[in-house]
């Protein structure tokens, strides 16, 4: 499932940064994807681009925005059910410049 952002955010702009796939947009900012620019997803809180996320899965063992965000707003989307073998797809299509053969940094992997 994609990670999500909740109410609780409190603008900090400490996840940002940290997404290995730009998918961390601030609140009324326009995102990108594939050369276009779409309508922010909040306006007010920092959001994450469910199309853009693979909480993590190709780069870091656990989701990077969790990880630095100091009020535990990021989550995993119940609604938004996705394999390691989606997010590595998904991976593949945002980075077509890497490889992700193989064993990749997962969160599926941890423990
Ligand atoms: Fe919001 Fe957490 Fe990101 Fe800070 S790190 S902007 S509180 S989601």
């Amino acid at each position: 499932m994609s990670t999500t952002i909740t109410e609780e955010c409190i603008n900090c702009g400490a996840c940002e940064p940290e997404c290995p796939n730009t998918a961390i947009y601030e609140g009324g900012a326009p995102w990108d994807y594939e050369g276009k620019s779409n309508a922010a997803i909040s306006e007010e809180i920092y959001y994450i681009v469910p199309q853009k996320c693979t909480e993590c899965v190709g780069f870091f063992d656990q989701e990077q925005c969790a990880a630095v965000c100091p009020v535990d707003c990021c989550v995993a989307n119940p609604d938004d059910p996705e394999t390691e073998e989606q997010l590595v797809a998904k991976a593949r299509v945002i980075h077509p410049d890497r490889s992700f053969d193989g064993e990749v940094p997962s969160r599926f992997s941890k423990g």
